[in-house]
């Protein structure tokens, strides 16, 4: 029996693994390891009853006795605290999804790594934050990291069989996100209702937000970067309104291959969960002739700063990744709780990352996680002694 584990299991992308997990067989056919959620206790523990799980874990320690209590009487053990996340990675899994948002994903899907696991990526901001450390990881232990992000899975699919080195550029496709049809200067009165509305895909609020601020897109330029090892000149990125067309790979020769499919994460972790082999999946045929059109445009910098950022921390390198992921996730909480305008967030992290480029040291190489992890704190403190 194949075991798994589901970090974030309560999120946009652990409800679609859940879903998938049930569709192909559930409880019968794979072991649950661990499930884990940040607060999310009632259907953290009618996800770990469906699927039978060994151990479910809540990250935030003070209800924890409501997790016991909903799941007295299963046998399921039960963990609280953002430790008791980590621990959960050492268990040993064969498949692992790591699908919790943010920085705070990297620790439980670097220790999955640990023991030879296939990781499921979908936190992207592991790679952006600490790439060069997890590739490695994966490779001292012999461990197989699949991509789950609808783009990096496009990429990986186009490029099976294929030699990297015929490789001439990485295109990943862009929404636009909520705002791309706005005039530029209606996007400084952009409330967080209207930047949470995407206009094809249903994801949590965090990453819908970052897709109407292109920060999204900034980061899955970096992930590029950091997952195929493609220099940072060779990525491009190009407005695609449909999101039917995920990313095009062009080769030497000319020619480019280009993935597409409905957009719906099912089909990304279906291809993660089934690999190498392809499994029937429950996700929406496209009818091309209906469709009719697929169109494409530049993106417009001034419109999407995240961009021209991105190309600056590849450029940096070291740290930086850390230090502008976190201090995108402080921009973009003080956008939600108000204290941000939409078109101010760029501009906090600009200023994080101008402050700590000089002595803040993020040219160094990423030698370790607690190297990131304090690069991620350097980063929000100053985002807040920014913001006061
Ligand atoms: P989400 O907000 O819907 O879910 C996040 C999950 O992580 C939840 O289970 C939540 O309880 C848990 N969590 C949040 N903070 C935590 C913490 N501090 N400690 C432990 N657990 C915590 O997010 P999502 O949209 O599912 O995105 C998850 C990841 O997948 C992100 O890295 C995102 O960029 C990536 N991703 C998502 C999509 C999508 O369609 N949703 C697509 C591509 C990539
Ligand atoms: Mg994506």
């Amino acid at each position: 029996m194949r075991s798994i584990s589901v970090f974030g299991a309560t999120g946009s992308i652990g409800e679609s693994t859940f879903d998938l997990l049930m569709r192909q067989g559930g409880a019968g056919r794979y072991r649950t390891v661990a499930l884990t959620a940040g607060r999310n206790v009632a259907r953290l523990a009618e996800q770990a009853r469906a699927l039978r799980a060994e151990l479910a874990v809540i990250a935030d320690a003070a209800l924890l006795p409501d997790l016991r209590a909903a799941l007295a009487g299963t046998g399921i053990e039960v963990a609280g605290g953002q430790a008791a996340v980590a621990e959960a990675a050492d268990r040993p899994a064969d498949w692992v999804m790591s699908g919790i948002v943010g920085a705070a994903g990297l620790v439980p899907g670097f220790r999955a790594l640990s023991h030879g696991a296939t990781l499921a990526l979908a936190n992207k901001e592991s790679l952006v934050t600490a790439g060069p450390l997890l590739m490695a990881e994966a490779k001292r232990h012999g461990a197989t990291i699949l991509p789950v992000d609808s783009e990096h899975s496009a990429i990986f699919q186009s490029l099976t069989g294929e030699d990297m080195a015929a490789v001439e550029h990485i295109t990943i496709t862009a929404s636009g996100g909520a705002f791309r049809d706005w005039p530029v200067d209606r996007l400084a009165g952009a409330t967080v209702e209207q930047a949470s509305s995407h206009p094809n895909w249903a994801m949590g609020q965090r990453i819908t937000i970052d897709s109407a601020s292109m920060f999204n897109k900034a980061l899955e330029v970096i992930e590029t970067k950091e997952f195929f090892g493609i220099a940072p000149d060779q990525i491009k990125v190009v407005i695609h309104p449909e999101s039917l067309i995920h990313a095009l790979v062009g080769f030497r020769d000319g020619g480019m291959i280009a993935h597409l499919g409905a957009p719906d994460m099912r089909h990304a972790i279906g291809y993660a969960l089934n690999w190498p082999e392809r499994a029937h999946l429950p996700v929406a045929r496209l009818d091309l002739a209906k469709i009719g059109a697929l169109t494409f445009r530049a993106p417009d910098e001034a419109r999407y700063p995240a961009l021209r950022l991105a190309r600056e921390v590849m450029a940096a390198g070291g740290l930086t990744g850390a230090a502008f992921n976190a201090a995108k996730e402080a921009a973009l909480d003080a956008f939600i709780a108000g204290r941000l305008r939409f078109t101010e967030m760029a501009g906090l992290v600009e200023r994080v990352l101008d402050r700590l480029s000089g002595d803040g040291g993020l040219g160094k190489a990423p030698g370790s996680l607690d190297m990131v992890l304090d690069t991620d704190r350097l980063a929000r403190r100053t985002a807040a002694d920014l913001m006061n």
